[in-house]
């Protein structure tokens, strides 16, 4: 079956083009998928823009729209186990995590299916009874979704279905290395039943088919989950036609331990945080920030426990973690095992590919720990986007806030204490986008998500991500019009 996705029709790419999709685990080819080139971008745009202009679509009601999110969340359940197990062999991570992106976008769908029909706009008071004010939320127009690898069906989800939901046509533009559940979700989204040149979706590199999407004056909105340098290259280039831009970008994130947590629970969460997915999360706690005096129990626990963590295949039920993303990807990771030693960290354990000969075709890295980290270092500053800890020490309340916000980005921060006062107060003074008090991780559907800072740009999930998605309209009406005469008197 042709894998690209134009005006309802599955198609090959016109210049015959493939690319092989690598499972991470012992590279062998999951399947071949075509590979689009900017004429085939230029025909996905086209077919979008002529839905949004000419189809059937624009006349759906809001109920209408509505219904089909629900039907594409039923089918997302149905077709659980299937999108699992393609997401395991596109990234790696295992059917367990898998199973809960599914669960999870589910809720997202359902969450904008109830969005979109109740969003009737809302009055305004003119201060005149013979003025009728509304403000409306129309769609934007043509909107172009480009996800990452890391969750490739999850981040796209939470941009299709509020962009759905408010109305708009789309082209799905995921990341070349992972499209396996994209192209199930596009089918899914057809089988639910929307009009040809609603969602269209084309795989091929960043460089060119995303690029062109950015450029389109054809394209009226760009929302892009990704790499900060990527995001940030893509807020100017658009800037050349004044294009809308969301933009979820990396994170570097504090999680804050203090003495009087609960320690069970903190070294549990800690490990998730950092190790879950081969770190391989925007919002991963990579920075442990522990207070001084429980800093050498919690961290000798912590290495105890990472060198437990059994690495393998994912669709293996014995699993805890999987491999990186690619070979590529696992250079950069280990990089940064040198630059951290070389800029004075203490490497507690990993910092190496496992010995396990079960596991050397795979592009597996060993869970890692730095201690004696500070902030000005480069392995705390940068995003590994691997399984790398680093360990920061603090001994007050405000110095522990500084850490916390001494960095570019500003997508997630976590804070443990038995102390409620003293948690709410770091809340609220830390410049992230999510804050968690004793937990880490958890996101819903209705709570926008997104990043202070170099993080980003707008948000997604809750109201807020169904706005970005939406041109407020002021419909002024003059119930009662009499000549003003202000000229020719
Ligand atoms: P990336 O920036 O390399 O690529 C992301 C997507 O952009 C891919 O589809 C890619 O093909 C495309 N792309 C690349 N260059 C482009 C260009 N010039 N024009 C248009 N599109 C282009 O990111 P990645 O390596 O795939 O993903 C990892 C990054 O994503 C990490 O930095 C991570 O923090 C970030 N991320 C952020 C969030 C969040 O919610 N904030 C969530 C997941 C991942």
């Amino acid at each position: 079956m042709s894998t690209l996705f134009i005006d309802g029709r599955w198609v090959a790419a016109s210049a015959g083009a493939t690319r092989q999709v690598i499972n991470p685990y012992d590279r062998s080819v999951v399947r071949e998928v075509d590979e689009a080139d900017t004429l085939d971008a230029r025909t996905a745009v086209a077919a979008a823009r002529a839905a949004f202009e000419d189809g059937e679509w624009p006349g759906w009601p809001a109920r209408r729209r509505s219904a089909l999110l629900y039907r594409v969340a039923e089918l997302l359940q149905r077709d659980r186990a299937e999108i699992a197990r393609l997401e395991t062999l596109d990234t790696g991570k295992t059917l367990v995590e898998g199973g809960i992106d599914v669960d999870d976008v589910t809720g997202v769908f359902r969450y904008y299916a109830t969005q979109a029909e109740s969003d009737p706009g809302r009055l305004v008071d003119a201060g005149d009874p013979s003025v009728r004010s509304r403000v409306i939320y129309e769609p934007l127009g043509v909107c172009a979704l480009i996800a990452p690898w890391n969750y490739p069906l999850l981040q796209m989800c939470w941009k299709v279905a509020p962009a759905l939901a408010a109305g708009n046509t789309l082209v799905l533009k995921p990341s070349e290395s992972t499209p396996l559940t994209t192209i199930k979700l596009t089918e899914l989204i057809e089988e639910a039943g929307a009009p040809p040149g609603v969602a269209n979706l084309v795989l091929g590199p960043g460089g060119t088919v995303g690029s062109f999407l950015v450029d389109s004056p054809e394209v009226d909105m760009v929302s892009f989950t990704g790499g900060l340098e990527t995001g940030s290259a893509i807020m100017s280039q658009a800037a050349r036609t004044v294009k809308k831009v969301a933009l979820e970008l990396g994170g570097k994130n504090p999680n804050i331990v203090f003495a009087d947590a609960d320690f069970e629970a903190a070294i549990d969460y800690a490990l998730i945080a950092v190790f879950f997915h081969a770190g391989q999360v925007c919002s991963a706690g990579t920075r442990l920030v522990v207070e001084d005096s429980l800093h050498d129990r919690f961290v000798d626990e912590l290495v105890r426990r990472a060198e437990r963590i059994r690495l393998g295949n994912g669709l293996d039920p014995d699993t805890e973690s999987g491999p990186l993303v690619s070979d590529e990807h696992r250079d950069k990771v280990e990089s940064y095992v040198e630059i951290g030693i070389n800029e004075g960290a203490r490497l507690l354990t990993g910092g190496r590919r496992p010995d396990d000969p079960a596991l050397r075709d795979g592009f597996f890295f060993l869970p890692t720990v730095f201690d004696d980290c500070t902030s000005d270092m480069r392995v705390v500053r940068e995003e590994t986007f691997g399984p790398i800890l680093t360990v920061e020490r603090f001994t007050d309340v405000d110095t522990a806030v500084r850490i916390g916000n001494d960095t570019t980005y500003g997508l997630a921060a976590a804070v443990w204490t038995a102390d409620a006062g003293r948690a709410e107060y770091v809340a609220r003074r830390l410049r992230h986008g999510t804050v968690w008090i004793n937990d880490f991780g958890p996101y819903l559907p209705q709570a926008e998500w997104g990043g202070f800072k170099r993080s980003g740009v707008g948000r997604e999930l809750g109201h807020a991500g169904l706005a970005e998605y939406q041109e407020p309209k002021h419909i002024y009406e003059n119930t009662a019009p009499e000549p003003q005469r202000w000229f020719a008197r």
